[in-house]
């Protein structure tokens, strides 16, 4: 019987990263699934198989707490019943982990942000058919409609609505009472950030302005 040349890959992957990574942080492992995690931060980032939070900031075993959806999306905070996945995660990593920090990382060419500028160009009835993603992409109304004044040097709307939605998504944060507590009794900062996957490039918002990481003469 021949192996999907998917499931080849995973194992291939897994014997290589028990040759690698693993070898060398054996026991990091055993201490971390031993005396457990205590992660500083937390990064909400998108799901995009090219944004990879470990990847970016180089960050080992147990040093990040991640959550990861559709571009990166926080929601307001709404306690009301339903299934809040990425509502429920923040708590966790702010009440039971007491995180330092929550980095929300936007990114280039990220594609629940596209859905949402496209949805923009239908008429009502083509967005009336239920869809999870579509509903998930419409909390991104908010940030279009506060499209900051300092991101409109950016030539495409694309990356104007990705910096807008790292905005709102900091915003929204704060409508959460246990991180706006935290951040009040200055036990939590919330940090905007994107990554530009063409150029590898990271940016963070300081004073309300994305900009650009230094990155090490060596590169
Ligand atoms: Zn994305």
């Amino acid at each position: 019987m021949t192996i999907p040349k998917w499931k080849q890959n995973l194992v291939t992957g897994y014997q290589n990263f028990r040759a690698g990574n693993y070898g060398r942080q054996k026991e990091l492992y055993e201490q971390l699934g031993t005396e457990g995690q205590s992660p500083e931060v937390l990064v909400i980032s998108c799901v995009d198989s090219r944004v990879s939070p470990s990847a970016v900031f180089n960050a080992h075993p147990g040093e990040m707490f991640i959550l990861r959806n559709v571009a990166n999306i926080v929601p307001p905070c709404e306690p009301s019943a339903g299934y809040h996945g990425t509502s429920a995660a923040i708590e966790f990593a702010v009440s039971n982990m007491k995180v330092s920090v929550i980095v929300v990382m936007g990114h280039e060419s990220c594609g629940g942000v596209a859905a949402f500028l496209a949805s923009l160009d239908k008429n009502p009835d083509e967005n009336a058919e239920h869809s999870f993603l579509g509903n998930w992409v419409e909390i991104l109304d908010a940030a279009y409609k506060n499209f900051m004044a300092s991101d409109a040097n950016e030539v495409s709307q694309q990356r104007q609505m990705e910096y807008a939605g790292v905005r709102q998504s900091l915003i929204n944060l704060m409508s959460f009472p246990f991180v706006e507590k935290a951040v009040m009794a200055g036990e939590l900062s919330l940090l905007g950030a994107y990554f530009s996957i063409i150029e590898g490039r990271l940016l963070f918002v300081e004073n309300g302005v994305f900009e650009e990481v230094e990155i090490s003469s060596a590169d």
